[in-house]
């Protein structure tokens, strides 16, 4: 080998190591441009939501400033009572340990009672938010769920939901936050007379997950189209909404960029978006998707720091549970909240992922530097548009809230 010529392969490297180095400094140098509060574009996301891990921390330094510059100092996440209103679905996601057929061990539709039971221990456990999970229209394929609602005097699952959250309103303290799947214009105009806020996740933009053997195969109502109608539709009538992605279902690292890309749209357009969610699979035996790798630490810190920086002024929230161990670098990534914890139900949806004590998430919060505070299941800046209504719900919030549109004096009671 001539001593003047380089091999190939140090030629290659080289050439690899220089086009990589110019894309950190370019993606650093766009970052450090970046006026507080404004998005990074659609390109940029791109190329960080695949950066390398020597770009990494620049990328999570990027997301820390936008979520410094959104809420300094402050840390926010729900105290809620799980209430796994049915958990009969006629979806059959890969990834869902939640849902059962009719008959299954485990079946459950919950009763009245139990519903205002739960609550009520709930609330003696300073909770402020009544989460209604479900599954999404049973009684379109199980005769038996129609045959329940029936008996408990109702025309289907919704019918069901509007008066449990109407029966939790009326009779505790706390606030409804309905999780029902598909929702009519009609449905989100009546669900919201009873619940200042409601969620959907988007989950996924690609449609290709539809596909025989993919995440969404048989699952009718995740068609993503008819996720973004329903979360459209609350926009249009202003309804303080919760969304959101799922990270390792089997979309690409560019999907995940053009579903946050979905809900800033729509965001931009009716600026209902209160909350994006960045929910990582967890893979879990008993679920056809039980071998299927989980997403990476890498992963999950990526995304939640492009999703902060493609939406610098809205909520970005991580839910600790399942991401521990690590979920004290979720921090590190740009989240502002943690979502729903409860001091009292099992989380039904990961079950064998504990909810961490309450206690121990302050500590954990405040070793960062942050301040842990209780936020109702709508969030403040939200707040008023609700409370300015007239009504029972109205009357509840202003109860319910501080002056800064928190829980008020709940956030030092005992979990
Ligand atoms: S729609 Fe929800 S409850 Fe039904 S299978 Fe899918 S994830 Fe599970």
């Amino acid at each position: 080998m001539h001593p003047h010529v380089a091999e190939p392969g140090i030629v290659t490297l080289i050439a690899i190591r220089t086009s990589a180095q110019e894309r950190a400094s370019s993606c650093a140098a766009e970052l450090a441009d970046l006026q507080p509060g404004s998005p990074i574009s659609r390109e940029l996301a791109l190329r960080l939501i695949n950066c390398s891990d020597d770009d990494l921390p620049t990328l999570l330094a990027a997301a820390r400033a936008a979520r410094d510059n959104f809420k300094p100092g402050v840390l926010t996440y729900s105290r809620k009572v799980f209430l796994p209103l049915t958990n009969l679905c006629r979806d059959y996601c890969g990834y869902c340990t939640f849902r059962r057929d009719p008959g299954e061990p485990g079946a459950h539709t919950m009763a009245p009672a139990d519903v205002l039971a739960v609550a009520r221990a709930g609330e003696q456990l300073g909770c402020t938010e009544a989460l209604f999970s479900l599954g999404d229209k049973p009684e379109l394929l199980f005769p038996e769920m129609r045959e329940t609602l029936r008996h408990l005097g109702y025309k289907s699952t919704l019918h069901y939901l509007e008066a449990m959250c109407e029966l939790v309103l009326r009779e505790t303290t706390l606030l409804p936050h309905p999780n029902p799947g598909l929702l009519s214009a009609e449905w989100i105009t009546r669900l919201a007379a009873v619940s200042p806020s409601m969620g959907l996740m988007l989950e996924t933009t690609n449609a290709a997950l539809l596909a025989s053997g993919a995440a969404h195969d048989n699952a009718p109502d995740k068609v993503p189209a008819k996720r973004l109608r329903t979360i459209e539709e609350a926009g249009k009538q202003q309804v303080p909404f919760t969304t959101g992605l799922l990270i390792g279902i089997g979309e690409t690292s560019e999907d995940r960029v053009e579903t946050l890309l979905a809900i800033r749209d729509l965001h931009e357009r009716y600026g209902h978006i209160q909350e994006v969610i960045v929910q990582n699979f967890r893979a879990k035996p008993n679920i056809p998707m039980a071998h299927v790798p989980e997403p990476s630490e890498g992963e999950m810190l990526r995304a939640v720091a492009v999703a902060r920086l493609l939406m610098p002024n809205v909520n970005i929230q991580a839910p600790p549970n399942l991401n521990a161990p690590y979920y004290e670098e979720l921090l590190d990534a740009g989240i502002n909240d943690w979502g729903g914890i409860s001091p009292l139900t099992p989380d039904y949806i990961n079950p064998e992922k504990p909810w961490p004590h309450l206690e121990q998430l302050r500590l954990r919060t405040e070793s960062k530097g942050f301040q842990l505070r209780q936020r109702l299941p709508v969030y403040p800046e939200f707040l008023p548009a609700v409370v300015s209504k007239s009504g029972l719900l109205s009357e509840k919030l202003q109860a319910a809230s501080d002056r800064e549109g928190l829980a008020k004096h709940r956030e030092t009671r005992a979990a």
